[in-house]
């Protein structure tokens, strides 16, 4: 089974480096809003190719992009139109249906890119060469920097195990650092549902870790963006589910309510029932259970149906009323 991971590469420039990747993601972001401006005077047009062959010479000339580079630009935004379009089409839906009244405005006017941030081709606008150095494109000829990552990620890249794909420069305000997120697949061993002996939730909620709980009643706090990361890593597998009211629901009775957080502190306490907890951990048993869930419909249809992303609201709904039904109980569970 192929999987998708992202690497996050530091970059080490100088001062005239930086400044030459700030110049191309630049022109880049430019390019997207110029881009973004002529597909909606040709009616909002998500077709990749059509965008590409009107802006092309411009994009060459003007934003001095490259021929790669001129032609991501196009898809990417024939990419937003596309995922916008969608939205509209959903709101009217919605609207006929009569569940909201609200318009969705957000093809209104041309979408605008605000981050400054560009789409690399791998051996074309980017490659890895030798002394563990990345060569990257810019406007004014290629640079050639060393990179620092986690060391499972260099390997990967290193031993060639790693299928390398597209990469975003990608600039931290904060730091004032350039990153390159290398997208990269790899192969992991097929699962089925009787290879997976721990079930875990994990609740990235408000805060900034993660918390997670298997059904054993072990607890261990992870840094969030690791979490899929290292399921991906280690072959276990990370499944989506539903967050809502994770951190309001009991997991003890299943009365659901804000008022369940008193002061909205971090302690949870059931008004009816009294069960008092860390509300990180309620939140994380809540997950623990609705992974549970998932995989026993995986178990009993062969497919999964907690993916959160492509259903509707009508199966949403009936999701989460069968999470209202989920009980954690420490008293059935071996040890
Ligand atoms: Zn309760």
């Amino acid at each position: 089974m192929q999987q998708t991971l992202t690497a996050k590469l530091k970059l080490e420039v100088t001062q005239e480096q930086k400044e030459q990747l700030r110049v191309i993601s630049l022109a880049y972001r430019d390019a997207l809003n110029y881009t973004s401006g002529v597909a909606s005077e040709m009616g909002k047009t998500y077709n990749g190719t059509k965008i590409q062959k009107e802006v092309y010479y411009t994009l060459r000339e003007q934003f001095k992009l490259s021929s790669q580079m001129a032609c991501n630009v196009p898809r990417q935004v024939g990419a937003t139109y596309k995922s916008l379009r969608t939205k509209l089409k959903q709101n009217e839906e919605a609207i006929k249906a009569g569940r909201t009244k609200k318009r969705y405005k957000g093809l209104d006017k041309p979408p605008k890119y605000v981050s400054r941030t560009c789409t690399l081709n791998y051996q074309r606008d980017y490659s890895f060469v030798k002394d563990q150095k990345v060569s990257v494109i810019t406007l004014n000829g290629r640079l050639k920097v060393n990179y620092h990552g986690y060391s499972k990620h260099l390997e990967m890249i290193k031993s060639g195990v790693a299928k390398i794909g597209a990469a975003k420069l990608w600039y931290l305000r904060a730091t004032k650092t350039y990153y390159l997120l290398v997208s990269m697949e790899v192969e992991v061993p097929e699962l089925t549902p009787t290879d997976i002996n721990r079930v875990m939730g994990v609740d990235v909620g408000q805060r900034y870790i993660a918390v997670a709980a298997d059904t054993r009643n072990k607890t261990q706090f992870f840094s969030g963006k690791q979490v899929r990361h290292k399921a991906v890593l280690s072959g276990s597998l990370a499944v989506k589910v539903d967050a809502h009211y994770t951190s309001q629901a009991c997991p003890c009775c299943g009365h659901t309510s804000k008022e369940n957080r008193p002061q909205k502190g971090l302690t949870f306490v059931c008004q009816p029932c009294g069960y008092t907890l860390h509300a990180d951990l309620v939140g994380a048993r809540n997950v623990a259970l609705r992974v549970l869930l998932s995989r026993q419909d995986w178990e009993s249809t062969g497919r999964f149906s907690a993916v959160p992303d492509a259903s509707s609201d009508e199966t949403k709904g009936e999701r989460l009323s069968r999470y209202l039904q989920l009980r954690w109980t420490t008293d059935a569970i071996p040890n």
